[in-house]
């Protein structure tokens, strides 16, 4: 359904990423971990086009788009079909959370007001936010952000969500209410691409765990057999230091 392929990004003379091959059936929930600076964000920036690839195709069900020779209608169709998760939540700090939640319903998706604000007031309901509605995000917590973050992204509706490291600008406790938040999200088989340091919800969410370094994909499989019986030695050395 999602399909990557030689997906490659290079900065200046650093080729960040190197050629990645990746699929993802509909539904499927897949985690990137590495060491930081391996390119996990990028990949991630470059499935929208947030970051420009230099080379690669992206497919997301009837969208095909080669990197080299994408037009803004391209890049906007791979936009309307994903949605972003940023690790700084990424919200208008002059609007309110449902203010929020309604921008891309009404401004790309081209709703009426009043069906973006019905639809952001259910979604403000399922994230346990109806209660802060009119509130701006600087007088939310953390974790409250972040559940707009990801409100946000599940109004829209998209093929594909991308987490980027969703917990970790996150005080420690408000990360286990966004953790559940994305568990509830994944009960509803949203798939998802998810990149995240939280080995232990990394193991409960994947059903399949890809292992980048160097701008790579170097390994990759089920939870279990990722963790409990790694293979490539730069894996056990990730592994060892972060558990
Ligand atoms: P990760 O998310 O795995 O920590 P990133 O994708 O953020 O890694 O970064 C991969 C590499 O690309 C790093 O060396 C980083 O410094 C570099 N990089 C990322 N964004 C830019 C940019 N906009 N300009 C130059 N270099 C960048
Ligand atoms: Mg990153």
């Amino acid at each position: 359904m999602i399909r990557i392929e030689g997906l490659t990004k290079r900065f200046g003379a650093t080729t960040v990423l190197d050629g990645i091959d990746l699929q993802i059936g509909r539904g499927e929930r897949v985690v990137v971990i590495g060491p930081s600076g391996t390119g996990k964000s990028t990949l991630l920036r470059c499935v929208n086009f947030l970051d420009r690839p230099d080379a690669g195709r992206i497919s997301i069900g009837a969208i095909s788009v080669d990197a080299a020779r994408a037009g803004r209608a391209d890049i906007l169709a791979l936009r309307r079909a994903t949605a972003f998760v940023f690790q700084n939540y990424g919200l208008f700090a002059n609007r309110s959370a449902l203010g929020n939640i309604m921008e891309a319903l009404v401004t790309v998706q081209k709703r009426p007001r009043a069906e973006a604000e019905a639809r952001a007031r259910e979604i403000l309901s399922e994230t346990g936010l109806a209660d802060k509605a009119d509130s701006y995000p600087a007088s939310l917590s953390g974790g409250q952000q972040q559940r707009v973050g990801i409100g946000r992204a599940m109004a829209i509706g998209a093929d594909l969500m991308l987490f980027d490291e969703p917990t970790s600008a996150l005080d420690p406790e408000w990360v286990g209410e966004v953790l559940d938040l994305m568990r509830s999200v994944a009960q509803t088989r949203q798939t998802m691409l998810i990149v995240t340091h939280e080995m232990r919800f990394a193991r409960e969410i994947a059903d399949r765990v890809v292992f980048m370094d160097g701008g790579r994909i170097v390994e990759q499989g089920p939870p279990a057999r990722i963790f409990d019986a790694p293979r490539d030695a730069r894996l056990r050395r990730f592994l060892a230091r972060v558990s």
